[in-house]
C-alpha cells in the first residue's frame, strides 16, 4: 500500500501571484497594500532589497496560505 506524503503537490499553482506594491517607505521600515484586495501590511520592517520592494510582496490573502 502506498500513501501519499505530499498531497499538496499535486495542487496546481496559481498562475499569477497578486502583489502588494509599496505605499510608503522609510526609516528602514516600509508599508505595502494590495492593489485587488486593499490588504494593507502596516508600517513592518523593510527587510527586502529595493528589487524586491519595488516589484512587490506577494499578497498573502489573495495567494492563499496552502491551507
Ligand atoms: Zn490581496
Amino acid at each position: 500500500m502506498t500513501l501519499s506524503l505530499f498531497p499538496s503537490a499535486q495542487i496546481p499553482r496559481h498562475k499569477y501571484i497578486t502583489r502588494m506594491h509599496v505605499m510608503d517607505a522609510g526609516s528602514g521600515l516600509i508599508e505595502f497594500e494590495c492593489g485587488k484586495c486593499a490588504y494593507n501590511t502596516g508600517m513592518i520592517k523593510d527587510i527586502h532589497t529595493v528589487t524586491e520592494n519595488k516589484r512587490g510582496l506577494p499578497c498573502p490573502i489573495c495567494n492563499g496560505k496552502g491551507d
